[in-house]
């Protein structure tokens, strides 16, 4: 997946980083930790990181022969609704995003792996957005549930079954209902 550069937003922000703040020289690196204010929610109709919440992000900048290589981690507030018992959630999700930025002109190198997100530095700006985004939308679950066994909700009436775990419905199983009514087509005669 590659970027074309982002030419709408302004170039700013904690996630858009100076690159002269790295040495160019193969084997300097720079550890940057920022707190980026979300403005636009991101995520999906079940679970997002809300507008007005704040990621903290960490980022370690690694100068290599014919680019930077950013490696990212944040730390994000999502809110959302488990799709099991329906209970609100809202909890921190850790995501971790890389960006390749390439020199311009700097022949492809084993540096430029496939898996990786490659896109050619213009001008001295290291615009992590796109990078983060894209993390963001693909750490967020599309069917996230409170906790990993949320046994959700009874099929029956609805009833959480996280509060009363014994909850059930004996007389009412649909392979009994089916027994009762096979059974007085069969009478037994008390043989
Ligand atoms: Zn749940
Ligand atoms: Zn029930």
């Amino acid at each position: 997946v590659s970027h074309s550069p982002n030419s709408h937003a302004p170039l700013e922000g904690p996630l858009v980083i100076d690159s002269r703040r790295l040495h160019r020289q193969p084997g300097s690196s720079l550890r940057l930790a920022a707190d980026a204010p979300i403005e636009a929610p991101l995520g999906n109709d079940v679970l997002a990181v809300p507008a007005g919440t704040t990621a903290e992000i960490t980022l370690l900048l690694e100068s290599v022969l014919d680019g930077i290589l950013v490696t990212g981690r944040a730390v994000v507030r999502t809110r959302g609704t488990c799709v099991r018992c329906l209970d609100d959630i809202d909890r921190d999700e850790e995501i971790e995003f890389r960006q390749f930025f390439s020199y311009p002109g700097a022949e492809p190198t084993e540096a430029d792996d496939e898996s990786e997100d490659v896109v050619e530095l213009v001008g001295n700006h290291l615009d992590l957005r796109p990078a983060f985004r894209d993390a963001v939308l693909l750490a967020l679950p599309l069917t996230p549930t409170c906790r990993p066994d949320c046994p959700g909700l009874c099929p029956e009436c609805g009833h959480r079954l996280a509060d009363d775990p014994d909850h059930k419905h004996e007389h009412h199983d649909p392979r009994w209902s089916a027994l009762a009514a096979w059974q007085p087509e069969h009478p037994s005669e008390g043989e």
